[in-house]
């Protein structure tokens, strides 16, 4: 006998008050309020709940975070400042010297992940720093803390060479290492300016994903035609490998400080090769302009990146707030926009993360949030907090709390 949960009265983003079926944790039905299709014979009775007419949505996706490298829930560390203008070599360094007198790994991964599943994103990308310094030991980590969690939150992590590939000898092999043990993709980082050999560091990247059947997302921080050009040279790849759907550029800055003309063109050969682009409407950085990059096909999605870490103070782990802060950026009004805003943390999140049972349809895991609010352009400007997440249609948490599991 399957157990059966019926959510009655829930507001759908289309506006349809709806009766949601949950069987054996995925949606079996979902009708029109005071339609939903009697129990099947024999079933056991439904557990019944009540929503009230609260907006239900599919859990956020969480599509970039750090899990080893955040402080949240340690000591507060002040952001140090880069002495000559942001220097990524510079605030590993940093990042070293902080992580060398932190609480141990493990626990500040659990309280950064409790804090998103809290806020209800219940799928997420993390990246895991690898270099010759650390070896494999953060994947180490990681890896057993994303075992301890599967019941709550789904984890992809991507192996990351925080110290470049090229100017960190030993870290390819690392890199595949990493892989063997879990990881499910392989970073990279600013092939130009940490490695200054765009082909050789996308060389190592391209032929670990090919062995191994992994996705590539690589961190990219480098501006303007620099930028421009490794993305460029990323959808190359992307296409003649057949990776559509399985690449992702995240930051990708230097698509927000080119001319309109160069960006469509950009959009048109980033959309041909199914690459995506992560932005998490940083700070004072040009970023890549969302609305531009949707209309050209590209599936654009987010993440909280940094919170309480080396690199800035930033972020609460909320990928509603994060939505609100894409539209705020993006000088999001109407709307379609703010509805766009938030199929960034949900739909296309999900595309870009190859979920595939994802969304308020039936078959789709039971994975979706109830809040207070009329309809989702509503819920991206109040960021209503009174939240409860339900997990394969049981709650798990409520009001940002973790449930007793
Ligand atoms: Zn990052």
């Amino acid at each position: 006998m399957s157990e059966q949960t019926i959510f009655h009265n829930a507001k759908l983003a289309d506006g349809l008050l709806a009766d949601l079926t949950v069987t054996s944790g995925r949606f079996s039905a979902v009708a029109p309020a005071g339609k939903a299709p009697p129990a099947g014979e024999g079933a056991i009775d439904p557990i019944i709940i009540d929503l009230d007419g609260q907006l239900v949505v599919p859990a956020f996706v969480e599509g970039h975070i750090h899990l080893d490298t955040s402080f949240y829930g340690d000591v507060w560390r002040p952001h140090i400042p880069c002495t000559n203008g942001f220097d990524v070599r510079e605030r590993v360094a940093f990042q070293a010297q902080n992580l060398a007198a932190a609480a141990p790994m493990a626990e500040r991964a659990k309280n950064q992940l409790e804090l998103c599943i809290g806020n209800g994103s219940l799928a997420m990308r993390s990246h895991v720093m690898v270099d010759a310094l650390v070896g494999l030991k953060h994947v180490e980590t990681i890896l057993a803390v994303r075992e301890k969690y599967r019941d709550l939150i789904d984890i992809q992590l991507v192996a990351f060479p925080q110290n470049g590939i090229l100017s960190s000898p030993g870290t390819a092999e690392l890199l595949d290492e990493a892989l063997k043990l879990g990881c499910d993709l392989v970073g990279g980082l600013d092939p130009a300016s940490f490695d200054r050999d765009v082909k050789g560091h996308l060389d190592v990247v391209f032929a670990l994903a090919q062995k191994h059947g992994a996705g590539v997302d690589i961190h990219l921080h480098d501006g303007g035609t620099l930028g421009l050009f490794q993305v460029e040279e990323i959808a190359a790849r992307a296409k003649a490998l057949g990776m559509a759907g399985h690449v992702v550029v995240s930051h990708a800055y230097g698509l927000g400080d080119i001319p309109a003309n160069v960006l469509a063109k950009a959009g048109a050969m980033l959309a041909a090769a199914g690459v995506a682009i992560m932005t998490n409407a940083p700070g004072n950085h040009a970023f890549p302009p969302v609305a531009a990059l949707r209309q050209a096909g590209v599936t654009v999605f987010s993440g909280s990146d940094n919170i309480r870490d080396s690199w800035w103070p930033y972020g609460d782990g909320d990928m509603l707030s994060r939505a609100n802060m894409i539209g705020y950026r993006s000088g999001f009004y109407e709307d379609h926009e703010l509805a766009a805003a938030f199929d960034v943390v949900t739909h296309a999140g999900a595309k870009a993360l190859g979920l595939e049972d994802y969304g308020i349809v039936v078959g789709a895991s039971a994975d979706f949030i109830a809040m207070p609010a009329q309809h989702v352009p509503e819920a991206v400007v109040a960021v209503p907090k009174d939240r409860t997440v339900y997990r394969r249609g049981r709650a798990v948490a409520s009001g940002g709390t973790i449930l007793a599991r």
